[in-house]
């Protein structure tokens, strides 16, 4: 008997956001069939896939360094007869293609996120051409989620589930558009069954995402366009789905029916991702943001009416081109007034091809610096203000997983923080009610109470 076809093994180092992990796992799930399985190290791999961000300039530059020490290895293991192929993917590769051949000639291929489910055809010339490379960041025409194989590998009992690709705001600032194209929608129908399947795996909340996701306007089961409040509405009826989550959305696309789904499908978890980017009205109008401040603190009121217990995060760019003393100042009012449960904050990084770019009066890099500061100390002092008042609160929490200590378990609570309990392993996968006695660090530390939860925010 001949020893079974020993399995190619693959490396996915995955970048940015949380739609390049979605598509990440669905790389892995295209690959698995034609014999790879995962692994953890570089040095272990055959076949290296960096999935790439380009949002800040850091984050593409940091793909560079990568490919520097990946050549390296790739040198050490052709010495040992181990050939090594590499890959880059994402938004760098949409974004810079020819490029990154150019930079980094020890790639084999380079390929957009709307072109990896045609990883298995790459392969296959790979083979039959040799050292060739390869460049594929079209925008097909057939759509990638029906090539992608139907069946997902879910080990938790959360999921992501891209539901929108593309974005056609256009905010000055963004290179999103340019990498990841216009938006489009997946047919709701597509979206159901994938969520049926995830829940049949025992995954209990999802995560729908897109760049823009709550411009979600899909093909219903009807015929009809569905938005995304009919979407959580019809995903909160699949059998085993406890929990849903939306991200990223933007605040001209919150619309009444969202919001009131908010007060009306408990299964909306009472968390939400909103970015504003700005508190200066001139500054938001220079960003294309198509909203002021006025529209963001209405929306905030009346999501905060539809579900009292609603927390919110935010995302926010600091010395955008012109930004002054006040404009920012009016940023950290903003915030004051608001009350962020947690928040992203970041410099401008100008973004070659975006108009944000050609802009005069770029704010200094001390000023810039000084600015983060005093904007993360903010939004820090109102995380931990949070975070503490949950204290004492009895909460439902999603047990994912086991801890670090033994009989510890760490779950998420619906404004997903860690919340760690002592409790078996039976209880992963379940909704439990916790008591929470304490907070350390960004953690929260219960145990588990047979009184009811209560409907309230913290803070
Ligand atoms: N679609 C989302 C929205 O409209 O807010 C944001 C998506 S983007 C992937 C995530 C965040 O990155 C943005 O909200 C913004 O704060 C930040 N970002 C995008 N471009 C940036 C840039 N050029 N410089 C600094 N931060 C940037
Ligand atoms: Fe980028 Fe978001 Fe603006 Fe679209 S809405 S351009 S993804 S920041």
């Amino acid at each position: 008997m001949t020893d079974p076809k020993p399995a190619k093994r693959v490396h996915i180092k995955t970048y940015g956001c949380q739609m390049n992990v979605y598509d990440t796992e669905r790389m892995l799930e295209t690959l698995r069939p034609l014999g790879y399985e995962s692994c953890d190290s570089q040095d272990d791999a055959d076949f290296v896939i960096l999935n790439t961000c380009h949002i800040r300039e850091k984050a593409s530059e940091k793909v560079y360094s990568e490919l520097g020490r990946l050549r390296v290895l790739r040198e050490e293991k052709a010495q040992d007869g181990k050939p090594l192929m590499l890959a880059v993917a994402g938004c760098v590769a949409q974004a810079e293609g020819e490029e990154i051949l150019n930079r980094a000639p020890q790639v084999d291929m380079v390929f957009g996120p709307q072109t990896y489910h045609r990883l298995p055809e790459f392969l296959a010339k790979a083979e039959r051409d040799g050292g060739s490379q390869q460049i594929d960041v079209d925008f097909p025409i057939e759509d990638k989620f029906d090539v992608l194989p139907r069946d997902r590998d879910v080990g938790g009992v959360t999921a992501f589930l891209t539901i929108q690709e593309g974005c056609d705001k256009f905010c000055t600032f963004c290179v999103v558009p340019y990498t990841r194209g216009a938006e489009q929608s997946r047919p709701a129908a597509a979206i159901l069954e994938e969520a049926r399947l995830l829940a049949s795996k025992g995954v209990r909340e999802i995560t729908l995402l897109g760049q823009n996701v709550n411009a979600y306007h899909g093909e219903g089961p009807d015929g009809r366009e569905w938005g995304l409040a009919r979407l959580a509405r019809a995903l909160a009826d699949v059998d085993g789905i406890d929990r849903i989550r939306y991200t990223t959305s933007h605040p001209r696309d919150m619309d009444r029916d969202l919001i009131d789904a908010h007060g009306e499908v408990p299964a909306l978890m009472p968390f939400l991702h909103l970015p504003v980017q700005s508190g200066s009205d001139r500054i938001l109008a220079a960003m294309n943001r198509r909203h002021d401040t006025d529209l963001f603190r209405r929306i905030v009121g009346e999501l905060r009416e539809a579900r009292p217990d609603i927390a919110l995060s935010s995302d926010f760019i600091v010395g955008f081109p012109g930004e002054t003393d006040l404009e920012f100042a009016e940023t950290l009012k903003l915030v004051t007034e608001i009350g962020f449960a947690s928040s992203f904050s970041f410099r401008y990084s100008p973004r070659p091809g975006t108009p944000a770019a050609t802009l005069a009066d770029p704010v200094p890099d001390a000023v810039q610096s000084e600015r983060l500061s005093a904007l993360q100390q903010l939004l820090e002092a109102q995380q931990e203000a949070f975070n503490r008042s949950c204290v004492d609160r009895t909460m439902p929490v999603l047990m994912e997983k086991p801890g670090r200590k033994p009989g510890q378990l760490v779950g998420r609570s619906p404004y997903l923080q860690p919340v760690h309990i002592d409790g078996g392993s039976e209880l992963i996968g379940q909704i439990v009610n916790c008591r929470i006695d304490a907070l350390r660090s960004y953690s929260l530390f219960g145990q588990i109470s047979d009184s009811p939860s209560e409907e309230r925010n913290c803070a």
